[in-house]
């Protein structure tokens, strides 16, 4: 449940309203708007009779919402959330790319691939330090060593970088270096973890499970935001489905979905969303045309010898030709990638 107040309230009947919550025994989260501010009322409210509030001084109207996440729902905060990060803005005009190894290798591999993408337009360095495989037996990622040299790559290019984690209790050493946390799509529905990384003060990068809804995938984020952490970034990286030619099927309609539903940012990964290299371009001009506020995208300068996910994994020039033509998709419909506003379509090999 939501109560709109006036655009002229005042604090004090803010304040009168949500004591009067309180009492009632409700947790309640205050969305300020430059005109007006929500009140969103978190728990169980089916037994609260909306007409006690309605008849408060300020309030301009009470509404129940009707899907089961409240804080990341459109309804409570009506404003698209742009999270800044430095100078790095996501969910706002300019479409953000982070690309880089599916997994930190070795000093020589980041700093190359770090180089490469920083050229070609991206603003976040992906690489993997604790990676999820699904066999025991194959590459697990250089843990903490993995991290410093991820960051100290980013750094070194201009980057931000975003790394997983995996256990709620490294949150607080993950978060030493890197800018956004992610969580995996294995992970979407740990929520001790989604508990942990709501408590952090990065931004957090969640990923749609194999075989989540997006109603699910937003209650996900709902756990972020309603433990603290406001700053959660959704994102598309393909489900299970029936179909046998790609890795997973990328769902499109996620964009338009999560922008009708929720305020929150959304990015596409094609490289999971599709596990060919091929197909990674059309899937991510694709989500760009659907509305992503960004794109995660895996870049190896070696992907033959990646120790993961080489096969989906982009060459150096291949990033660079896609990131001409992404500009041009941004650019039609009133976006840009870079800072420049008028894509020059002679870029395009
Ligand atoms: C990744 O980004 O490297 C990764 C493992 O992604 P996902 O959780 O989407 O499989
Ligand atoms: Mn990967």
């Amino acid at each position: 449940m939501i109560i709109v107040m006036q655009e002229d309230a005042t604090e004090i009947q803010i304040q009168m309203i949500t004591e009067k919550v309180k009492k009632l025994g409700y947790d309640i989260h205050a969305d300020r708007g430059v005109n007006r501010t929500v009140l969103g009322i978190i728990g169980d409210t089916s037994q609260l009779d909306m007409r006690n509030l309605e008849v408060e001084e300020g309030v301009a109207e009470v509404l129940r919402v009707t899907e089961p996440y409240k804080l990341a729902s459109r309804a409570f905060h009506h404003k698209d959330t742009i999270i800044r990060i430095g100078s790095v803005e996501i969910g706002g005009e300019e479409v953000v790319v982070a690309a880089g190894p599916c997994a930190v290798e070795n000093e020589e591999q980041i700093s190359q691939i770090a180089e490469t993408v920083a050229k070609a337009g991206a603003k976040v360095l992906r690489g993997g330090a604790f990676k999820p495989r699904t066999s025991p037996y194959t590459f697990q990622g250089l843990g903490e060593k993995g991290l410093k040299l991820l960051q100290s790559a980013a750094r070194q290019n201009g980057l931000l970088c975003v790394s997983e984690v995996m256990e709620g209790g490294l949150v607080g050493m993950v978060s030493e270096y890197v800018d956004i946390l992610q969580v995996g799509a294995r992970n979407m529905q740990n929520f001790p973890l989604l508990k942990e990384v709501g408590k952090a003060k990065k931004p957090v990068l969640l990923k749609r499970g194999l075989s989540a809804t997006i109603e699910e995938l937003l209650m996900a984020a709902e756990y972020v935001i309603s433990t603290g952490n406001p700053n959660v970034i959704l994102c598309e990286r393909g489900i299970r489905t029936f179909e046998t030619y790609t890795r997973n099927t990328m769902d499109i309609s996620a964009m338009p979905v999560v922008k009708k539903r929720s305020h929150l940012p959304i990015i596409a990964d094609p490289s999971h969303g599709t596990g060919k290299r091929d197909m990674v371009a059309p899937m991510a001009r694709a989500a760009v045309a659907a509305g992503a506020d960004g794109l995660i995208i895996e870049v190896h300068n070696q992907p033959e010898k990646a120790l993961s996910d080489g096969s989906q994994s982009l060459y150096p020039n291949q990033f660079a030709a896609l990131m001409e033509e992404l500009k041009m998709i941004a650019w039609a419909i009133g976006r840009k990638i870079g800072s420049v506003d008028k894509p020059n379509p002679t870029l395009i090999a």
